[in-house]
């Protein structure tokens, strides 16, 4: 599926957001395995690497002093503080991409989700950006695999339920919620989602038949 510039589109940028523990980080990992045009935003972040993470694949991991220094520089589309830590998606990681006919994932959260919803709202670019909610197929799922992985102890964890059923709230805000009950599913989901991205008129600044007018055989 051609979506560089020379289709004469903008790329789509597919912002998957919800709650900690709804899947996100997995289906999105999935979804970029069947998707090969599809580009990570690569975000930065003042957290320590997991095992198995990589600098500049998974995370750019920065100091907080180097984070604050990328704020000044208004390098970030959004940033927002989760669970202790900044989180932040760039501009040149998103936005250029996306300027430039590429197809951009952003796996973010709900604050950050809500951040770019006000600052496209009157970018023409804004009409390429995609929002899908990722919730789990129940809170006590959602629980369940909060204590699952989680190492914290049991105050963090409530704070997180707490954060989560917040969250859970702001489903209406976004164009597509897709549950995640298995992950195959809901990345099939994001999948279709994509596909019909992909071919939405307000991704073309111009007509499609301009070209062939100019000499181009389509
Ligand atoms: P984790 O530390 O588990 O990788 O991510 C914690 C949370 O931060 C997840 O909800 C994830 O989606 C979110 N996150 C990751 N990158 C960004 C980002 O660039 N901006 C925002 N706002 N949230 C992010």
């Amino acid at each position: 599926m051609g979506c560089d510039v020379s289709s004469g589109r903008y790329g789509t940028a597919l912002v998957v957001s919800g709650p900690s523990g709804a899947g996100k980080t997995t289906v999105c990992r999935r979804l970029l395995e069947i998707e090969p045009n599809l580009h990570f935003s690569v975000s930065c972040t003042t957290r320590l690497p997991r095992p198995g993470e990589e600098d500049g694949r998974d995370y750019r991991f920065l100091s907080r002093a180097e984070f604050e220094a990328r704020i000044a520089a208004g390098a970030f589309l959004e940033y927002a503080e989760v669970h202790g830590h900044l989180y932040g998606t760039l501009k040149r990681e998103a936005v250029e991409r996306v300027r430039h006919g590429q197809d951009v994932l952003l796996d973010i959260d709900v604050q950050g989700a809500r951040l770019v919803r006000a600052k496209v709202a009157d970018d023409p670019l804004g009409a390429c950006v995609v929002f899908v909610f990722l919730g789990p197929p129940s809170f006590g799922e959602l629980e369940r695999r909060l204590r699952h992985r989680a190492t914290d102890p049991e105050d963090v964890i409530q704070q997180r339920l707490r954060n989560a059923r917040e969250e859970l709230e702001h489903w209406r805000d976004y164009d597509y919620v897709v549950v995640n009950d298995r992950v195959e599913r809901a990345t099939a989901c994001l999948e279709l989602i994509l596909a019909a991205a992909r071919y939405a008129v307000a991704r073309f600044p111009a007509s499609p038949w301009d070209r062939q007018t100019t000499g181009e055989s389509g």
